[in-house]
């Protein structure tokens, strides 16, 4: 396949010849070999395909009709709503979470991180469920998928063993919910997670909402024991709301502390919470990384699938207006997120995987800004979508 007159993000234009899922070449434009399939990009702006690195596609309410939201703000209201509405919602998880990757595929999403909800309530119901729609478009997008405790550990009565049951069964990673604000046992909640995750040899995802010094704290003793446990590189924490709310010499040592661990930090930047700045932990050399988190679920009535969007958002909430903070913006959706999540890097560059989106833009910077439609999504080499919408190539998946 030739992608004919595209605009690298380097400025330069070129046709790229793909073959065999990769970047096959760069020719000047007009001088690419003629056989195969030729598409005329006008100049579109060729990009690495985006990243989401934390969203729920059990808890999804994506294709169905909205749910007035219930309300109440704290984790425990809503995940009290939730174990209510959980059970009202039209269609079956695997219908929602389709058409979710499908928005975003569409969108130039070509992997994700999922966390799926683990507790008595659910058991490994909607791991199964999700991993059903995960195999359906195994072609299409990289779905890794975390044990979600969103019922606590140590709390949950039972819940170390359906965690390790949905190991067996085929979950990527052990997640965790606050510690200290959900279980109020830090040392028995990290005891379980870190033993989980030796036993079988997988990373770590915790959702960290608490605030503050408790969870600054929690932060450092995260950190030292990925060192402890040799896990340098495959823990995140996901939120890390305490790093938008503490003072500067508790935040430098606590980055510090993310940063020898190698400890990543994902933010989605709810505009309605205390957030980690992304520029501040990343000149001391922490690994940050964007993703959706809800999407139109119990939890928010807002969220598109469209990590551009993301990006811009989170280039607003802080000030991010330079070109080169721009760019910093979009690499939280790219290759920031595709090193947190511990998946090869992908470079519009010869030789690189052929997962790119292609959007009517000059610049990423333009890009961040303007959000514009995607006019191409390429996934190892095959159409995914095009024109903003799925390719009928991707299969629907259909619920028993
Ligand atoms: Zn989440």
């Amino acid at each position: 396949m030739i992608l004919a007159n595209a605009r690298l993000p380097d400025g330069k234009s070129a046709d790229v010849e793909i073959a065999g899922g990769l970047i096959a070449a760069l020719h000047p434009p007009g001088s690419a070999p003629h056989a195969g399939e030729r598409i005329d990009l006008a100049g579109g702006l060729l990009l690495p395909a985006l990243v989401d690195g934390h969203i729920h596609l059990d808890k999804t309410h994506w294709g169905a009709p909205r749910l007035p939201h219930v309300e109440g703000h704290s984790v425990r209201e809503r995940i009290a709503a939730e174990r209510v509405q959980r059970h009202r919602v039209a269609l079956p998880i695997e219908a929602r979470a389709s058409a979710l990757i499908r928005t975003l595929i569409a969108n130039g999403t070509t992997r994700v991180r999922s966390h799926v909800d683990i507790d008595n309530d659910v058991g490994l119901d909607n791991l199964e469920a999700v991993m059903r729609v995960r195999e359906a478009y195994r072609e299409w997008i990289d779905i890794q998928l975390v044990a979600f405790p969103q019922s606590g550990v140590t709390t949950e009565k039972g819940a170390p063993d359906l965690l390790a049951s949905a190991m067996t069964a085929g979950a990527d990673l052990i997640g965790g919910l606050d510690p200290a604000g959900f279980d109020n046992d830090v040392k028995g909640q990290l005891d379980i997670v870190f033993r989980l995750a030796e036993r079988f040899g997988k990373g770590i995802d915790i959702h960290l909402h608490d605030g503050g010094e408790t969870g600054a704290a929690e932060l450092r003793d995260i950190a030292e024991r990925a060192i402890a446990a040799g896990m340098q590189g495959r823990v995140v924490v996901s939120h890390a709301f305490a790093l938008g709310g503490i003072g500067a010499n508790l935040f430098a040592e606590t980055a510090d502390a993310l940063a020898r661990a190698g400890v990543a930090i994902m933010t989605s930047c709810p505009p309605s919470a205390p957030v980690p700045p992304p520029a501040k932990l990343r000149e001391r050399g922490v690994t940050v990384f964007a993703g959706s988190d809800n999407i139109r679920d119990c939890w928010s009535p807002y969220g598109n699938g469209d990590m551009l969007d993301r990006a811009a958002i989170i280039a607003e909430r802080h000030a991010l207006f330079a070109d080169r903070e721009l760019e910093d913006a979009f690499a939280l959706t790219t290759t920031e997120a595709d090193k947190a999540l511990g998946f090869p890097l992908r470079e519009p560059c010869v030789g690189g995987i052929a997962d790119v989106v292609v959007v009517p833009a000059a610049s990423i910077a333009d890009a961040v800004v303007d959000r514009p439609p995607r006019a191409l999504v390429l996934r190892a080499g095959r159409i995914a979508a095009e024109r903003g919408v799925a390719s009928a190539a991707l299969k629907e998946v259909v619920v028993a």
